[in-house]
């Protein structure tokens, strides 16, 4: 019934990222397979294509050294160790979290590698910064275990085992050595976004200055990666694929970053325009706006209620968290109350677009002061690898 695209559009817009049970657009069709201590573990559909392009990159390599049978299973492992050390980069950020006291809800493996959803309310600088470094900490231990097991294999074991076993050995040490250097450049919303996040934090004690820095070191990475992207065809002919495919590769990349570097900002603006705040206070205009229209009750008289789902309801002294995570669903309209009073229904898209005017232009002129966020600010955070 509806339209759905046109709601996730009116809910993704602001960014709005709080509440329980909301996925950002890129993981909601992820499929759940695991829960690993209370984490959700979760494939989205696009992980396929990163299997099949990691398997098509290794056999490539591998047909120029073993037969074609061997190659093949060869590369199947290959791709499947990708993911599983993926997983394992994820799995230490949620459990060095879960350890650190913060509520950990999913690990989801994309095409992009994985993202772990964390509830960071509570969380200190020193906590963000060992569970930033943890993630490539892991990494770089899988790639010395795999550099171990390339390096002894050969001798150990039996030729037609032990050659094999050091190629895909060899190339997945390389591989992890390479994803924890990666993950370390001081950019969001990489891990060295949130190193860089977490060590500004410290020095200033201002957590949003703080996050704006590592948000344009973001910004600036993808637009490097762009430009060099753009630029790579220029240097290396373009009649070679390598060259042509790295390009693609590299704006792809870039693009994604500089995006998920802007929307991590805009969570974390509008999560410190939510926190302490109240419905109430919404619907009274938060600091000086134009409140969202308040419409009547929809069993109200003469209103047509036949065919009309039952709509969730928050109540007025609710925060505004509550209310944003209301409107997760197939519906755009959640009710209001007061105790046991119906005192009307909001419709998303009004209560999107006066979030979104709190956060972009702040306090109206003559407007009361905004009230001190809470710190640290409740958030959700989503982190490529
Ligand atoms: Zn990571």
């Amino acid at each position: 019934m509806g339209a759905p695209a046109e709601r996730r559009r009116a809910l993704s817009a602001p960014g709005v990222s709080t509440g329980r049970g909301y996925r950002p657009p890129m993981l909601a069709r992820a499929v759940r397979i695991a829960n690993v201590r209370g984490v959700e573990v979760r494939l989205d559909p696009s992980v396929l294509l990163l299997g099949v392009l990691v398997a098509a990159l290794f056999l490539l390599r591998f047909v120029d050294g073993f037969s074609w049978p061997l190659a093949i299973p060869m590369a199947a492992v290959g791709a499947l160790l990708v993911m599983a050390t993926t997983f394992a980069h994820e799995l230490a950020h949620a459990l060095e979290a879960q350890h650190r006291g913060i509520e950990v809800e999913a690990i989801t493996l994309l095409l992009f590698g994985g993202v772990t959803e964390m509830h960071a309310g509570g969380q200190t600088a020193r906590d963000e910064l060992a569970i930033a470094l943890v993630g490539p900490y892991v990494s770089l231990l899988c790639g010395a275990v795999f550099g171990i097991v390339a390096t002894v294999s050969p001798d150990l074991l039996p030729d037609a085992v032990g050659a094999p076993v050091a190629e895909v050995a060899g190339l997945l040490g390389w591989w992890n050595v390479l994803l924890a250097a990666f993950n370390i450049v001081p950019g969001a919303p990489l891990d060295g976004g949130r190193v860089l996040r977490a060590l500004m934090w410290m020095i200033t004690r201002d957590r949003m200055r703080a996050l704006r820095t590592s948000v344009r070191a973001g910004q600036l990475l993808g637009l490097t990666l762009v430009g060099t992207g753009l630029l790579l065809p220029f240097v290396a002919p373009l009649t070679l694929l390598p060259a042509s495919v790295g390009s693609v590769i590299l704006v792809v990349t870039g693009v994604f970053l500089y995006l998920a570097a802007r929307r991590e900002l805009r969570h974390a603006e509008l999560d410190e325009v939510l926190s302490g705040r109240t419905v109430r206070e919404l619907l009274s205009g938060l600091d000086g706006r134009q409140p969202p229209p308040l419409e009547p009750p929809p069993d109200a008289v003469g209103a047509d209620t036949a065919g009309v789902p039952e709509l969730p309801a928050v109540q007025l002294h609710a925060d505004l968290h509550a209310l944003v995570a209301a409107f997760q669903g197939d519906h755009d309209r959640v009710r209001v109350a007061d105790g046991a009073v119906e005192v009307g229904t909001l419709v998303e898209r009004d209560v999107a677009r006066s979030l979104h005017e709190v956060r972009r232009f702040g306090a109206a002129a003559g407007g009361p002061e905004p009230p001190a966020p809470a710190a640290p600010v409740a958030s959700r955070d989503v982190e490529p690898m």
